[in-house]
């Protein structure tokens, strides 16, 4: 199939490579060019800007946030005016609900197929073609699709047929781990100021009530305090925070713990944590515990 791949950062690297690997004519565009370099050495083709990776049946976005797909959509020359009638746009960030709806409606009048694919699981994940794809759209716009889903990862689930539903799954998931990553880092501080191994805790935990990957992958990366480089860095997680209460006002959900996490993220990101991995919230928990940095207990 002839493909578009719009976005590669930590996630799009991965997703577009496996796509390529996979047989498919890929063609490549990140604003920063050189992100490009080492796909065309697999075998995709550099497009200069998001029109020409727009030429085939299907083009994917994987890119930061709601600002990011707004200026690659709407742009003067954006995917709503370059995409033929009737190829699809598959979004895989993780966006608003609201945006989602309204790529939708522009898609449709535009004669263009729209579906949300956001996906579960890190760069790493992402590499291996390991994600859990969340899909949404129509049946007949999600059909031609699932082969592509196969290649980039491990299981698809199909949870509607209004794409804006992906992204609300999408979103509730994010919010679920981010509550993880706060409620480990709290357990360890309360643990490890009592001079019991940060690791060693995790590692029971994990190994019995907990042994699921959120709580081996987070727990894991709270107890060694590796933050750097993020797989997922904490500014994104503050945004995906947002969009989940933004998404729970419209529907009048009350999220308190949500709520929290904002507080929380916004902390970090004030003193200048926002490039480090999300799991550095539990940085901010051994911080109010005045356990220092390098205490090894
Ligand atoms: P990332 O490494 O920060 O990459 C972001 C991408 O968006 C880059 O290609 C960047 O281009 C592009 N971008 C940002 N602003 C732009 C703009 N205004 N115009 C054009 N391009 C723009 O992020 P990521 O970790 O790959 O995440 C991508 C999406 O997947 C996000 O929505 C994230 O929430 C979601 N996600 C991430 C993970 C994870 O663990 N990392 C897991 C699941 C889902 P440049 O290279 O030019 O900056």
């Amino acid at each position: 199939m002839d493909i578009g791949f719009i976005g590669l950062g930590n996630m799009g690297q991965g997703m577009a490579a496996n796509l390529v690997k996979a047989g498919h004519r890929v063609t490549v565009y990140n604003r920063s060019p050189e992100k490009a370099e080492g796909l065309v050495e697999l075998g995709a083709t550099a497009a200069s800007n998001v029109a020409g990776a727009c030429t085939g049946d299907v083009v994917f976005t994987m890119l930061a946030d709601d600002q990011a797909v707004e200026a690659v959509t709407f742009g003067e020359h954006g995917i709503v005016a370059a995409l033929a009638p009737g190829a699809t746009h598959v979004s895989s960030s993780t966006i608003s609900v609201a945006l989602s709806e309204r790529l939708a409606a522009a898609h449709a009048e535009a004669g263009q197929r729209y579906a949300a694919a956001p996906v579960f699981g890190r760069p790493e994940a992402a590499a291996a073609a390991k994600l859990f794809v969340i899909a949404a759209g129509e049946a007949q716009v999600l059909q031609p699709l699932a082969p592509l889903f196969d290649v980039i990862g491990q299981r698809t689930f199909v949870v509607s047929e209004q794409p804006h539903t992906a992204n609300l799954v999408k979103l509730s998931g994010n919010f679920l781990i981010a509550s993880v990553i706060e409620s480990v880092g709290e357990a360890v501080a309360l643990v490890a100021k009592a001079g019991v191994d940060r690791q060693q805790y995790v590692d029971i935990l994990t190994s019995t009530l907990f042994a699921a990957p959120v709580y081996q992958t987070y727990g894991g990366l709270i107890a060694r305090r590796e933050f750097e480089p993020a797989g997922f860095a904490a500014r994104l997680g503050m945004k995906d925070v947002r969009l989940a209460l933004a998404a729970a006002e419209q529907l009048e959900v009350p999220l308190p713990v949500a709520s929290l996490l904002r507080d929380r993220f916004l902390t970090l990101v004030a003193a200048g944590g926002g490039h480090l991995d999300w799991s550095a919230l539990s940085a901010l928990t051994d911080r109010d515990a005045g356990l220092a940095s390098d205490d090894s207990a």
